[in-house]
């Protein structure tokens, strides 16, 4: 793979062709892939779906796990529903985060990612032990796949981030940094951030969000990649800075003109690679 390849972030349900034909018009080479339910990821299928990424040449770096109970709509709720931190899904969480591993391997990737969900900051507290342990649970079950288990940043500072992975102590254990979720969840300065962080990260969502909020919105919002308030370029460097090699993957929801935002986006990856990258 090359270095910064370009990449973005895609789910497959009942429509791989399709959305594998919209992946491949935009001319990347790498994708993230948000993992499909249980039936989609049988053998069969899951052949299937290798043989189709190896044939239209792209590789997939890393595949997202996400659950169904997942709930973004404020603060408290990501709390209590998002990713292994909620007690009462844990168990079960943790047995679908493993099948997921073992599609990923199917597929031939080689890493895992998640949002882990609002670790409690204290080391006192029980829970916070408790997702700890469950972390290196997964990390034990991916090295033993030979992959990487990769956080997505954003529901905690970097400062905790950095401290929970000191503490689970895996060395497959890694980051995957998205700016943009430094702004939405007001856990920081994403440049500041990620410098703290940095050792740490295999993987990145080339994201932007704006601080300005909509009348009445608890959220802060996405926005277009170069039109929100991370510093896109910056973003860049400060991973050039760090000897970051991995891919750039865009990622973009809730818009109402993905593919021309996800144009425009590639557009201005490319531009500010070779800008940054040059002959390099
Ligand atoms: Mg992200």
């Amino acid at each position: 793979m090359e270095r910064w390849a370009t990449g973005v972030f895609t789910s497959i349900r009942g429509g791989l062709g399709a959305s594998l034909d919209a992946v491949q018009r935009l001319g990347v080479s790498t994708v993230q892939l948000h993992a499909p339910t249980a039936d989609w990821r049988t053998p069969a299928r899951s052949r299937e779906t290798r043989e189709q990424f190896a044939a239209a040449g792209i590789t997939v770096t890393v595949v997202f796990v996400g659950f169904p109970e997942d709930d973004y709509a404020t603060v408290e709720r990501v709390k209590q529903t998002v990713g292994l931190v909620p007690a009462a899904n844990r168990e079960e969480r943790l047995a679908e985060t493993l099948a997921i591993a073992d599609y990923a391997r199917a597929l031939g990737v080689e890493a895992i990612g998640m949002h882990l969900g609002f670790v409690p900051p204290d080391p006192a507290d029980p829970q916070h032990g408790q997702v700890v342990e469950v972390t290196r649970r997964v990390c034990d079950h991916c090295r033993a796949n030979g992959q990487r288990f990769h956080l997505e940043t954003g529901q905690e500072t970097a400062e905790e981030l950095r401290r929970f992975i000191r503490e689970v102590d895996r060395e497959n254990l890694a980051v995957n940094f998205d700016p943009a979720n430094m702004i939405l969840y007001g856990a920081g300065e994403p440049l500041a951030a990620l410098d703290l962080v940095g050792p740490y990260v295999r993987s990145v969502h080339c994201k932007d969000a704006t601080r300005t909020r909509l009348p009445g919105q608890p959220w802060h919002a996405d926005a277009p990649l170069g039109t929100g308030d991370v510093d896109v370029e910056a973003f860049l460097r400060r991973l050039y800075k760090l000897g970051y090699e991995g891919p750039l993957t865009v990622e973009r929801e809730y818009s109402p003109d993905q593919a021309g935002d996800l144009e425009a986006a590639l557009r201005l990856l490319t531009e500010l690679r070779t800008r940054i990258l040059g002959g390099r």
